[in-house]
């Protein structure tokens, strides 16, 4: 008893003691750094003096008291830049870091900001607050690396603003493993998450909370007033794989997937609220596991549907590995609101191995509204282990779920926390609470640093004249500002140089006559010399419009394409649109394509429509370079619309998307009202096929007219894909080709009012 008040006293004196000592030291140095770091007592602040730190491994390592932590922090707020090759590591305890800026560099390890030392030596009880991680990207976007690896226990990360993580691995992540800590009660509030864009593969979510191989423990994290605002890295914004955790008062605008309760029982989801306004695959809590709590969230415009619906419950695997699904037991869904909604799924996901059903939970008192007679509602498995009571939905046609629901004529009005409520008071008691008051943009991230850093549109910035004079055309797309036209006065163009394109650009020729057909009175013509006219680099999209392109001049190189995107990878995706243009005599070797996305890129959005392409010996678009059966692929939607093909010796699309996890929403491919003849079967075209989708999700082919050409071959590897084959005439061209990889696939296939005519060469 004695030596417990002796002991206290020590403590309480040395606080008292070294807050009167503390200094501050101004350090302009790496070196000065580390000294002051090695001196540092409790109260003590280093201070980085204004500039650019360029190379700067920072370790704070130090033992500040509750009272009087030791403080890193910037001279002023933003004005310290933390670059190139360079990162931060705490160690220790009650440390606190603030004001610094990362940007235009990468981490050498595997973390910008780790709450740790050497492995094994944690940080507690320490503070990032107010810094702001801008575009800190690796360059490969296939090495993976986190922003904030919080470690140990009772750490905060706050107020800081993230934006722009395009390689692969989660932004923040909470690990939990023994020697590290695994009853973590860390705090992350108040920051702003910002765009980040689509990774086209499984590891791009925002925060993760754990792995499954420690899932069934508490991590008493509290995840709370941050604003994620379109980050669309993956299926999961939001892991969730531990227990005990609280995500809550946050919101969420047009983000692509859902909150995720992938692993580990017993958290709460509250208070939170989602704005999807209608983009695709917004999402919003999917449930998986025990005793999960999911009451008083709002969510409105969220398109999404399977495992990004509004709510997904999902069906677990019998004797469930740690790392599959769990059955859901005791979940609680309660006075949540949900407004125009695209879909809210019971068993989502079941299938021959997911094939328990959600048991002893209840849905109470939830209130959905839509005005377009729809039932969100499905029930993919049986609904009878939920107690559905209280709930109260608009009118809808043939609604899936009929105990437990009232249904009425709702009206909304908007209140003054900007959230939707019924105009009749008797429904009071249904959906979210009148309290609930989501968190304040402004109230997130930091009010020195701008939030917004999107790109400008195609077509968003100046019109800029070009003739056709040797060089014009080059120097033009050098001098262009993002989302600057480049007008193309009539002529022959021959280019010798390889175009690159590193910001949203149009390249356009006058438009031909009204009236003319596809191809037809196109003003400007262009040749080039270079094994591919544009090469988009990173931070380019193009759109092409009214040109002829001939690859009559090209020399025969490996590779020769049109348009490629740079053989190094690109970190964001990209856009690339061609209308209205004529292609032709791609044929100086045996493999030219028209467009050829390389591996390491993603191209968010490819179109080519009203448009000519003939005589080809490659591929018109080549998205197959991924090939490592990790989830990546190279396009997310494939638009061919209203095109003649003639003379294609490699395939029209050609779409590979391999491996099995189901963190993705494309590939999705839509081909309709083209003319394909004489395509898809030259010798060196190994699939023989005139569209070969390996994986794709979504594959819509439709009104379009094949002859003399090679197969559509469709196969379905993963996940819930739909392809529909419908209205198109095959003349001398084999049947559809489509199968199942595996009875894991559950595919929804609709071939019909197609029709067959002659034989198909062989
Ligand atoms: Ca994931």
């Amino acid at each position: 008893m004695r030596r417990i008040l002796c002991t206290a006293t020590v403590v309480v004196l040395s606080g008292w003691m070294t807050a009167a000592e503390a200094a501050e030291r101004l350090v302009r140095t790496q070196d000065e750094f580390r000294r002051a770091v090695d001196q540092a007592a409790p109260g003590d602040e280093i201070v980085l003096a204004n500039g650019e730190w360029r190379d700067f491994e920072i370790l704070l390592r130090g033992h500040g008291v509750a009272k009087a932590p030791i403080t890193l922090r910037a001279e002023q707020k933003g004005r310290v830049f933390i670059t190139g090759r360079s990162n931060l590591r705490l160690a220790g305890e009650n440390l606190v870091v603030s004001g610094l800026v990362f940007r235009d560099g990468w981490t050498p390890s595997g973390e910008v900001i780790a709450f740790r030392g050497k492995a094994g030596e944690v940080a507690r009880a320490s503070r990032v607050t107010e810094v702001v991680i801008d575009r800190f990207n690796n360059p490969n976007r296939l090495e993976s690396d986190h922003w904030i690896a919080l470690y140990g226990e009772h750490n905060r990360f706050d107020h800081s603003q993230i934006v722009g993580k395009a390689n692969l691995g989660a932004t923040l992540v909470v690990i939990r493993e023994p020697e590290y800590g695994l009853e973590n009660h860390h705090r992350i509030d108040h920051n702003w998450f910002g765009p980040r864009p689509n990774l086209g593969s499984n590891g791009g979510e925002t925060i993760r909370i754990g792995t499954s191989g420690q899932s069934l423990s508490p991590s008493y994290t509290l995840v709370e007033d941050n604003w994620f605002e379109r980050t669309d890295g993956e299926i999961e914004i939001i892991s969730v794989k531990s227990g005990s955790n609280v995500i809550r008062g946050n919101v969420f605008v047009e983000s692509r997937g859902a909150l995720t309760l992938r692993h580990g029982n017993g958290n709460l989801v509250e208070n939170n609220v989602f704005f999807g306004r209608g983009k695709p695959h917004t999402g919003g809590v999917r449930v998986i596991n025990r005793d999960q709590t999911v009451r008083n969230n709002y969510m409105e415009g969220l398109a999404g549907g399977s495992n990004a619906s509004a709510l997904a419950v999902m069906n677990g695997v019998p004797n469930s590995p740690i790392n599959r699904y769990h059955q859901v037991v005791g979940a609680v869904i309660e006075h949540n609101t949900i407004v125009d909604a695209a879909s809210v799924e019971f068993g989502a996901g079941a299938d021959a191995e997911r094939s328990l059903p959600p048991a002893g939970s209840r849905f109470v008192e939830n209130l959905m509204v839509s005005d377009n007679r729809v039932d969100p509602l499905r029930a993919r498995a049986a609904v009878d282990g939920i107690v559905f009571d209280g709930n109260v939905q608009s009118e809808v046609d043939a609604p899936a779920l009929v105990v437990g629901f009232r249904r009425a004529k709702i009206r909304m009005e908007r209140a003054a926390n900007g959230l939707l409520y019924p105009v009749d008071r008797k429904l009071g008691a249904v959906g979210v609470r009148r309290d609930l008051q989501p968190v304040a943009r402004e109230a997130t991230g930091v009010d020195w640093y701008p939030k917004t850093q999107a790109l400008a549109a195609l077509g968003s910035g100046r019109v800029i004249p070009v003739g056709p004079e040797e060089g014009a055309l080059a120097a033009a797309i050098r001098a262009a500002g993002p989302g600057d036209t480049l007008a193309l006065a009539p002529g022959r163009y021959v280019v010798e140089e390889v175009l690159a394109v590193s910001r949203p650009l149009t390249v356009q020729g006058p438009a031909p006559a009204a009236g003319a057909a596809p191809g037809e009175g196109l003003a400007v013509e262009i040749a080039f010399t270079r094994p591919t006219l544009f090469q988009i680099e990173e931070g380019g999209a193009l759109h092409l419009k009214n040109l002829a392109v001939s690859g009559r001049r090209a020399p025969d190189a490996t590779g020769d394409a049109v348009v490629r995107t740079t053989p190094r990878g690109l970190l964001a995706s990209c856009d690339l649109i061609i209308e209205g243009v004529r292609v032709a005599d791609l044929d100086v070797n045996g493999a030219f394509d028209v467009v050829s996305i390389s591996k390491g890129s993603l191209a968010e959005r490819v179109v080519l429509k009203n448009s000519v392409v003939e005589n080809v010996t490659g591929s018109v678009i080549k998205a197959d370079a991924e090939t490592d059966e990790l989830g990546f692929y190279n396009v997310e939607r494939l638009e061919i619309l209203d095109t003649a093909f003639r003379g294609v010796a490699g395939e029209i699309a050609d779409v590979y998307r391999g491996g099995t996890d189901e963190s993705t929403f494309g590939p999705d491919v839509l081909v309709r009202g083209n003319r394909i003849e004489g395509s898809g079967r030259g010798p060196r075209n190994t699939s023989q096929a005139a569209i070969d989708l390996h994986g794709v999700q979504k594959a819509v082919i439709e009104q379009n007219e094949f002859r003399d050409s090679g197969v559509i071959e469709v196969l379905h590897t993963v996940g819930a894909p739909s392809t529909r084959i419908v209205g198109n005439r095959f003349e001398r061209t084999p049947e559809p080709k489509v199968a199942d990889a595996s009875k894991k696939v559950e595919a929804k296939l609709l071939v019909s009012g197609n029709t067959v005519v002659g034989e198909a060469a062989r």
